[in-house]
């Protein structure tokens, strides 16, 4: 018989989404009258916002006309978006041909690895967003799992002790690092400064950075750089994901963009863009002409003023979530500059606390230690969800808890 890719049977089951569904199930199945309330998923709640809405019909019944059809575009994205992603979100700072359009960003980072294999050596932060590490262990460079973590990943420790930010001395030598700003789970955005001393340290070391900026528009603070290249130096040693998934709600239309800045190389002395270039071409056909359509429709002035809008309303719950952990005592960072919230509870194990507030409050959370161990007394509150049931859910949360 056919043999199994040895990268799958390194990768442990997908445990934390899985396992939060099972908990919930069981929980509502002893008490079917209770009317359960997620502040626990990432994922978006609102409708559409009419401008991008009708961006996105508009795209789709032109395609049901002679003039208006098209087939495979190119691959790398329409020229139209590229020019204007480059130009809203990076300021022209970096060339429309540096931009490639995607399916979304977990896509894009699912297919990143293939450029620098399984030899490469990993660093995450840690807790960090599951699928840099479970995308490295795909290809290769996971290695087998330990317990607590995969023995090829260093995960450096992201806590209330370092201000959520990793010890730089401990970035691989010509190896890669993930960092997400807005973080997702624990909702802290790295400074300038932070940003300056890492691009300094990963171009000492030869260090390629995969910057996640997929909660970028939440940023508020206009101190906090919203792309590692606002950062000077970063041309040489980073790749940006980013997403319209959280800023306008494309999570299920998706659509997402890669740049790759033409100024990294390899150690041989190859561009990185050439090979991305490839890899967009040969194993993916391009994102859907439609989805595409909607994502410049968001970039006109009235699709700006809608992402804004959207992002604001999912600040404001994050700003009731906030208030009501404080009326509790319970210390917590983020929600200010990102749509997430994360709980301090000493002491107490993050599946503890998850089934405690399941159990008194009906509201589903997201154990911290489900990014990695550093998570472990940790809750992730997500802002995401109807006005009314965030409400409700802090109700409950200040009354019960
Ligand atoms: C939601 C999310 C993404 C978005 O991925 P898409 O595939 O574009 O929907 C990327 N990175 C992080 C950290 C996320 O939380």
């Amino acid at each position: 018989m056919i043999k199994r890719n040895a990268c799958l049977s390194n990768l442990t089951a997908g445990y934390l989404f899985p396992e939060i569904g099972r908990r919930r199930r069981e929980f509502a199945a002893a008490h079917p009258e209770a009317r359960i309330i997620s502040l626990g998923i990432g994922n978006t709640t609102e409708p559409l916002t009419p401008h991008i809405d009708a961006g996105l019909v508009e795209g789709a019944r032109r395609l049901g006309t002679l003039e208006g059809y098209s087939g495979y575009g190119d691959e790398q994205g329409l020229t139209d978006l590229r020019e204007r992603i480059a130009a809203v979100f990076y300021d022209g700072k970096m060339a429309a041909d540096e931009v490639f359009v995607s399916d979304g960003a977990k896509c894009d980072i699912g297919r990143l690895q293939l450029l620098f294999g399984g030899n490469v050596e990993v660093a995450v932060q840690d807790p960090s967003y599951p699928v840099y590490v479970d995308g490295s262990v795909l290809i290769g460079a996971g290695g087998a799992w330990q317990g607590t973590g995969y023995a090829g990943i260093r995960y450096l420790p992201c806590t209330a002790a370092n201000d959520y930010f990793p010890d730089l001395a401990q970035l691989p030598t010509d190896g890669l690092f993930y960092f997400c700003s807005p973080n997702n789970p624990t909702g802290a955005v790295a400074s300038r400064a932070q940003l300056t001393a890492l691009v300094e340290a990963a171009r000492q070391r030869g260090t390629v950075i995969v910057f996640d900026a997929a909660y970028a528009e939440y940023i508020r603070d206009p101190a906090l750089p919203k792309s590692i290249f606002e950062i000077p130096g970063s041309r040489e040693c980073a790749i940006e994901v980013n997403s319209f998934s959280k800023p306008i709600g494309f999570t299920g239309v998706r659509l997402g963009w890669t740049v790759v800045p033409k100024e990294l190389k390899y150690a041989s002395g190859e561009t990185v863009w050439a090979d991305w270039n490839r890899i967009c071409t040969t194993v993916f056909n391009g994102a859907s002409n439609v989805a595409q359509y909607g994502g410049l429709a968001s970039l006109e002035p009235a699709g700006l003023k809608e992402m804004r809008e959207l992002t604001d309303f999912y600040l404001g719950n994050a700003a009731l979530i906030r208030a009501a952990l404080g009326e509790l005592g319970i210390s917590c960072i983020g929600g200010d500059n990102a749509p997430y919230l994360w709980a301090h509870f000493p002491g107490q194990a993050s599946w503890d606390v998850f089934a405690r507030i399941l159990e008194k409050c009906h509201v589903v959370t997201t154990p911290g230690s489900g990014f990695g161990p550093a998570g472990e007394g940790f809750i992730r509150f997500s802002a995401f969800g109807h006005r009314a049931d965030v409400e409700e859910a802090c109700r409950r949360l200040v009354e019960r808890l």
